[in-house]
C-alpha cells in the first residue's frame, strides 16, 4: 500500500511547528527508576510497549481508507459512537473542524474534521507523583486510550468515513487548541488542558475524518477560567522550573507554549517521569 492511492485532506504547512520525535523518551528502559515489585514491572512493561506500538500501529491508520469517500451521518450514528467510546472509557467527546494550522509541517492528515478524546489518569496514583505508580498511571492511559482511538478510527473506517487515529503520545496535530476549540477545557497557565471534571489530569487523542460532525457543545468554562488566572501554582511548583507563564512564542508561529520542552524532559527522566504538573493543580485534585 502506497501514500500515492490515498489523498491527504491536509499536508502541514506551518513550518515553525515540526513535530520532534522524542527519542529520549523511546529510549526510556521498561522498567521505571525505583525498585517495584514483579505485578507492577509486569504492568509497566505492557503499558509502554504498548504505548510505543500504539503510536506506531496509529500512524498506519490511513491505510484501507482507498475507498472511502462517504461523509453523511445522523444523530443516530453519534449516539451509537459516542455509547460504544463511553463503553470503553472514554471521559470525553468533542468535535471541531480541524485546523490546518495546528497540523505539524509536512504531515499528510487524512480527514477534515476532529473527534477530540479524552481519558481520565486517576487521582489515586497521580497523587503519588513523582513516583512508579504515577508513571505507570501515565502510560496505561496512553495505551488504553491509544488502543481505544485505533479502535474508533477502524469502526468509522468500515462504515465508510475516511479517517485516521492521532495517538495520545504524539499525533499529526496539536491537540490542545482542538480540545480547547471543541469546548472540552480551557489553556492553563502551564498551556496545558484544564477541564472542570479532573483539571490537567487526562490525556487527549484525535480521529480525523471525513464524517460530517455534531455541533460542538459548548460547556461553561468561566468559573475554571477565573479559578485559573488566580491561581499559578504549576507556574510555582514545576519540579523541573521549566514553566514559564509568559508564553514562550516561535515567530510566526500560532503554536504557544508555555513550557521549555528540553528542561520538562530533563526532569521527566531524572525524577521517575515527573508528572508532577498534574498533582499540584487544585482543580485536579479530588479529596
Ligand atoms: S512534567 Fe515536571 S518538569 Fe515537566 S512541566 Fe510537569 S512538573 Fe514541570
Ligand atoms: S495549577 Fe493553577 S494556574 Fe496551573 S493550570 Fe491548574 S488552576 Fe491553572
Amino acid at each position: 500500500m502506497s501514500d500515492i492511492d490515498i489523498e491527504p485532506t491536509y499536508i502541514g504547512k506551518n513550518e515553525d511547528l515540526k513535530f520532534i520525535v522524542p527519542k529520549e523518551l523511546f529510549s526510556m528502559g521498561t522498567g521505571p527508576a525505583e525498585t517495584i515489585d514483579r505485578d507492577l514491572a509486569k504492568k509497566f512493561s505492557k503499558y509502554i510497549r504498548g504505548t510505543f506500538k500504539g503510536f506506531q500501529d496509529a500512524r498506519k491508520t490511513k491505510y484501507g481508507n482507498e475507498k472511502n469517500s462517504k461523509t453523511k451521518t445522523t444523530p443516530e450514528f453519534w449516539r451509537e459512537f459516542e455509547q460504544k467510546a463511553r463503553n470503553m472509557d472514554v471521559d470525553f467527546i468533542g468535535y471541531t473542524p480541524v485546523d490546518e494550522s495546528f497540523i505539524f509541517y509536512d504531515l499528510k492528515v487524512y480527514g477534515k474534521n476532529a473527534i477530540v478524546l479524552g481519558m481520565e489518569m486517576k487521582w489515586d496514583k497521580i497523587k503519588t507523583a513523582p513516583s512508579a505508580i504515577c508513571e505507570i498511571e501515565v502510560f496505561r492511559v496512553y495505551k488504553v486510550l491509544g488502543d481505544v482511538t485505533i479502535e474508533l478510527t477502524e469502526y468509522l473506517k468500515d462504515r465508510g468515513f475516511k479517517s485516521e487515529a492521532h495517538h495520545p503520545f504524539g499525533g499529526k496535530l496539536l491537540y490542545g487548541p482542538h480540545a480547547v476549540a471543541a469546548g472540552l477545557g480551557i489553556l492553563g497557565q502551564n498551556g496545558l488542558i484544564i477541564t472542570s471534571e479532573y483539571g490537567p489530569r487526562q490525556r487527549w487523542s484525535i480521529i480525523t475524518t471525513d464524517a460530517e460532525i455534531p455541533e460542538t457543545k459548548s460547556r461553561d468554562l468561566d468559573t475554571l477560567k477565573e479559578f485559573c488566572r488566580g491561581c499559578g501554582a504549576c507556574v510555582r511548583e514545576c519540579k523541573g522550573e521549566a514553566t514559564f507563564k509568559e508564553p514562550l512564542r516561535y515567530e510566526n508561529s500560532p503554536h504557544i507554549t508555555h513550557i521549555d520542552r528540553s528542561k520538562c524532559i530533563r526532569s521527566i527522566l531524572d525524577n521517575t517521569y515527573c508528572s508532577y504538573c498534574l498533582k499540584i493543580c487544585p482543580q485536579g485534585k479530588k479529596t
